[in-house]
């Protein structure tokens, strides 16, 4: 028996024979020259993850059988066969039923009402509904391609990223059953990877993937700064991307502003259809709320839902959680609920969404955020550069504050109420056309109710 063999002996002992099999099996040693010992394996991934976790104690183990080994280095040496981890499969055969089953193992489970169906489509999420949509279609038919590899979908907090996700593993399990669908949140993902490495071998954690066609990880934001995992991440997304299997990702932000998020990782997934989910906008928010309202059965008068779609601008999610108690309210008592109570019951709700903001608070903080003087914010002056600003603080007075429009108006240098209505109704529309506007409307809103 060689040193080698010996040291490896040695490692199999110290380390168990889960974490021998997942990553010290498949090293050659390549040479060992001048005092430096040269291992190979057969991918990138493997021979990072040993240099990263391992190479000290291999050193140790080899030195401790030759005195001559000094330096290590690992090199990548694809061969074939070399390993059994290696790459994923090939592109497997089509999956018999029973494959079908397997995904319960990992994929996370799919919440009924998250359907296309049920999802309003409006200006803000029109292009991520119509992408979503064609992956769907793509994935579910018989000569199944994929159409853009990954779909990004990205967009704050609440606006229907997971449901969308959610609707497209619905589409393919219903129209085409065997085909494998993972869907998971990247947490899990992350758990799932940190288990295998610590109780089962990492192949089992590879296995899961091996012939999957369609792998969905939501909010991949969490895998930032966690390096092991994004390592892994990343290997199964290229493997899978070779194989041309569809990949769906969604995050809170675009893939070029992850943060923690390594170069070559944001850069890759940018590179399919990325498609962004704008903040709502109150014809969307409108639209949400009949179609809930009518699908729960409660009959909710439309000024209440109106006056919902205009005090509940955060998110989608509070949205429903408003209507909820509403219609719970009006199943409890037996008739509908007036625009008196439903402004009672929701009290707290509309409090935090309008967290005592001042006027003078917001025009502040606009002027600063947009760079210009304070005294612009109440001068006559129109040119863009002042007047959109100042467009945008008074509609951040109308939704942040209890003001009415003409008292906004006052307070904006003694403007006419329809000038506060027309620069809300402006900002509105602007914020689902340009990104860069809706995300400063966003940020300035945030910045004024913490
Ligand atoms: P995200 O994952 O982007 O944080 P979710 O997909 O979890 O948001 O959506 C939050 C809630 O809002 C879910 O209950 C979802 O069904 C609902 N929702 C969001 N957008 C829409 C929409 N356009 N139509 C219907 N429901 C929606
Ligand atoms: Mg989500």
């Amino acid at each position: 028996m060689d040193c080698w063999t010996r040291a490896l002996g040695r490692l199999r002992e110290e380390l168990g024979e889960h974490t021998y099999r997942s990553w010290f099996q498949a090293i050659h040693v390549e040479r060992l020259d001048k005092g430096e010992g040269v291992l190979s394996l057969p991918t990138r991934f493997l021979r990072n993850w040993v240099v990263t976790h391992y190479a000290d104690r291999l050193l140790a183990a080899w030195q401790a059988e030759n005195r001559e080994v000094r330096r290590l280095s690992i090199v990548v040496e694809p061969r074939a066969a070399a390993s059994p981890i290696a790459q994923l499969a090939p592109a497997a055969p089509p999956a018999p039923i029973e494959l079908a089953d397997d995904r319960s193992q990992i994929s996370a489970p799919l919440d009924p009402r998250f359907t296309f169906a049920n999802f309003v489509v409006g200006k803000p999420n029109e292009l991520a509904n119509a992408a979503a949509r064609r992956v769907a279609e793509a994935c579910a038919a018989p000569a199944h391609s994929v159409p853009f590899n990954p779909l990004f979908l990205y967009g704050g907090v609440g606006l229907g990223k997971t449901h969308l996700m959610h609707a497209i593993a619905w589409h393919v399990r219903t129209h085409a059953p065997t085909r494998k669908v993972i869907y998971l949140s990247a947490e899990k993902f992350m758990f799932q990877f940190i288990r295998a490495l610590r109780f089962r071998s990492t192949m089992d954690f590879k296995e899961q993937f091996r012939s999957v066609d369609l792998l969905m990880i939501d909010d991949v934001q969490f895998i930032s700064g966690k390096d092991s995992t994004q390592e892994e991440f990343f290997h199964t997304f290229n493997a899978l991307v070779d194989q041309n299997r569809q990949i769906v990702i969604s995050a809170d932000k675009s893939p070029s502003d992850l943060e923690g998020m390594e170069e070559r990782m944001r850069s890759r997934l940018g590179w399919g259809l990325v498609a962004d989910l704008h903040p709502t906008t109150y014809e969307l928010r409108l639209g949400i709320l009949h179609a809930k309202a009518e699908a729960s059965g409660a009959r909710v008068p439309d000024k209440v839902l109106e006056f919902l779609a205009h005090k509940i601008t955060s998110n989608v999610r509070e949205l429903e959680g408003a209507l909820n108690r509403i219609t719970a309210h009006t199943q409890l008592i037996g008739r509908e609920t007036t625009l008196e109570s439903a402004q009672e019951l929701l009290h707290d709700l509309l409090r935090a969404n309008e967290r005592h903001v001042t006027i003078d608070e917001i025009q502040k903080k606009v002027a600063e955020h947009f760079n210009i003087k304070m005294a612009e914010m109440i001068s006559a002056r129109r040119a863009r550069v002042v007047a959109r600003p100042r467009q945008v603080a008074m509609y951040l007075a109308k939704q942040l504050t209890p003001r009415s429009l003409p008292e906004i108006g006052r307070k904006f240098g003694g403007r006419d109420h329809t000038t506060v209505m027309h620069a809300c109704r402006r900002i509105e529309e602007l914020s689902a056309q340009d990104r860069a506007l809706g995300e400063d409307v966003e940020l300035l809103r945030r910045m004024l109710l913490s």
